[in-house]
This record gives structure tokens, sequence and C-alpha cells, in this order.
């Protein structure tokens, strides 16, 4: 059977516009995020994210690092989207996230990229850091329909998010793909820019994201096509709280879900002011969090 996007019913239905111009709204007093800034983008005012009204891009490409049901043979389209609302003090991209490096592109230009990726035969659309940017994100899905987009959309997070957004966006995006940084807010505060209500926020958000597209579906290609991929990375002196988050996930979630424990933390930008950041997590840390997420029952682990 074909795969069809979830959003060509969306746009067929008439509502994809709705969507994006109840998002465009926001941009005037922004609460996108939990931050609820309520700056106005459109008059240059700049929040958290230091994130303008017009989107900005660093890069577009296949990729081929990505999870394998995103990469398959052809690579996962992807688009890196400038600046961040979580802000962490390890972040290995910082010149993005944090400093904003790349260029403002309109939603039109966005769309072509969307197609180019498309015309290179990615198997889906990947936006990296979407959550700022989502008016332009939807505003550009509109035109890249009109010229032919038909592949899967992925919304890579860091899974700051608001529930009310997320309910929002309910039916573009095929594929969910948050991490799940920190257990405990104590940990998200001091290392990604006083986010204290990171593990609550992110666990609501991940819920509905369940809710929307289920646990993880595969074409016979084993190609992503619609469901929920959570990436965990684990961090040195478990600081992450990967025993907390696979339990969370068995028992809110469902044991069948597809979960990246990631090993390859390394001490970026400015984790060596903290001590307890400043290594990469060991071989046995790294271990104890796998057997964490088998023992709590989880087997559809990366
Ligand atoms: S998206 Fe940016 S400006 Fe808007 S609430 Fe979040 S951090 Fe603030």
């Amino acid at each position: 059977m074909i795969f069809k996007a979830s959003y060509l019913k969306l746009n067929k239905e008439g509502r994809l516009r709705d969507i994006a111009e109840n998002l465009y709204n926001i941009y005037e007093s922004c609460v996108l995020c939990p931050r609820k800034c309520r700056v106005n983008r459109n008059k240059g005012e700049k929040g958290v994210c230091r994130a303008g009204a017009s989107v900005k891009i660093s890069s577009v490409h296949p990729h081929f690092g990505e999870e394998k049901p995103l990469v398959g043979r052809n690579g996962s389209g992807t688009i890196f989207l400038t600046n961040c609302n979580l802000l962490c003090v390890y972040c290995q991209n910082w010149d993005i996230s944090h400093i904003g490096e790349g260029k403002e592109i309109s939603d039109e230009d966005l769309a072509y990229e969307m197609i180019r990726l498309q015309k290179l035969n990615c198997h889906n659309i990947n936006f990296v850091s979407p959550t700022h940017y989502l008016p332009n994100i939807v505003r550009a899905l509109i035109y890249a329909i009109e010229l032919g987009l038909t592949i899967p959309l992925v919304y890579n997070t860091g899974g700051y998010e608001r529930v009310e957004i997320i309910k929002m966006i309910e039916g573009i995006f095929d594929i969910y793909l948050p991490d799940f940084k920190y257990w405990e807010g104590r940990m998200s505060s001091l290392y990604s820019c006083g986010a204290e209500d990171y593990p609550e926020r992110a666990k609501k958000a991940i819920k509905e994201m369940h809710r929307q597209v289920g646990v993880l579906k595969l074409d016979e290609r084993h190609i992503a096509q619609r469901g929920l991929m959570i990436r965990h990375l684990v961090l040195p002196n478990d600081l992450a709280g990967t025993k907390e988050f696979v339990e969370f996930v068995f028992d809110e979630l469902d044991p069948g879900t597809y979960v990246n424990i990631m090993s390859q933390y390394h001490p970026s930008y400015k984790a060596n002011s903290f001590p307890e950041l400043s290594r990469k997590p060991t071989t046995s840390e790294y271990t104890k969090a796998i057997l964490a997420a088998r023992d709590h029952g989880l087997f559809n682990l990366d």
C-alpha cells in the first residue's frame, strides 16, 4: 500500500491554512514554547530563543547519520533551523542554536528546499529544532504541497514543548522525534537555561505525540512511515535519569516504543564549566543504561 503523508488530508480538508494562520497569530505575543516570552516577533522583539519572525536555516541536505528507519537508502532530508528554545550548555551545534548562524529565507523558499530534498529521493523532510519556527514551516508546507510534496515530515525536537501547540499541529507531522533529556528539573534548570519544567513539559508533549502517531510503523523497505521515535542521550553521572525515563516509556507509552539510547555525549561548548558534565559517559554507564531499558521491558531499542 502506498503511504500518504497525513498533511495531504489536512490540506484537502482546507484545515492547514487555518492552522498556519493561528500559528502565525502567536508571533504577535510569542507563546510557542513553555518559555512564553510574549514578545512580538513580528516587530523584531526577541525572546529566549532569539529567533525572529522569518525562518532562518543553517543547512539543508540528505543526512545519513540519523536513525536507520529515517535514513534508509537515500537519506533523511534534513533542514537544520537556527536558534533553539532549550539552549543546553553542552550543545554540539552551539554556533547554530545559541549564536544563530544561518541565513534567513522566505516561507516560499523553504518550500522549494523541501521539494529539492524530495527530488533527491530523501525518505522524509526532517526539521531539526522546529518549535520556534512552526508558523513558517506550516505555511511553507502549503506551498510545498502545491509543488508536489508527498513525503512525511519529521518533528525533530529537544522536547521542550507546550502540549497545546502539539495538539494544534495534529495531522501535520507523521513522525515525532523528540529528545527526552532529563528526568529532574534541577538538571534541566542548571544545564538548559533555567528550564526547570522541562521533565513535565517533555513528558506531556511526548504522551500527546504518542497519542497522535502511536508506535513506529515501517514500510517493507524498513523505512519509517509514521510513529514516535524518542532519543535519550546518556549523560555522565546518570544526570539524565535513564532508569526513570525507561520506566515512564514502559508505564505511560508502550513497551514497543522506538527508543534510541545514545552514547555520543562529549563535553562541548560550556560543559567544562560543570565538572560533572566534563567527561564522556563510561562504557559501564552506557551499558547500565541499555540494560535498564531492556530490564524494564523495552524491546524496540535502536
Ligand atoms: S519560541 Fe522563542 S520567543 Fe517564543 S516563547 Fe519560545 S523561546 Fe520565547
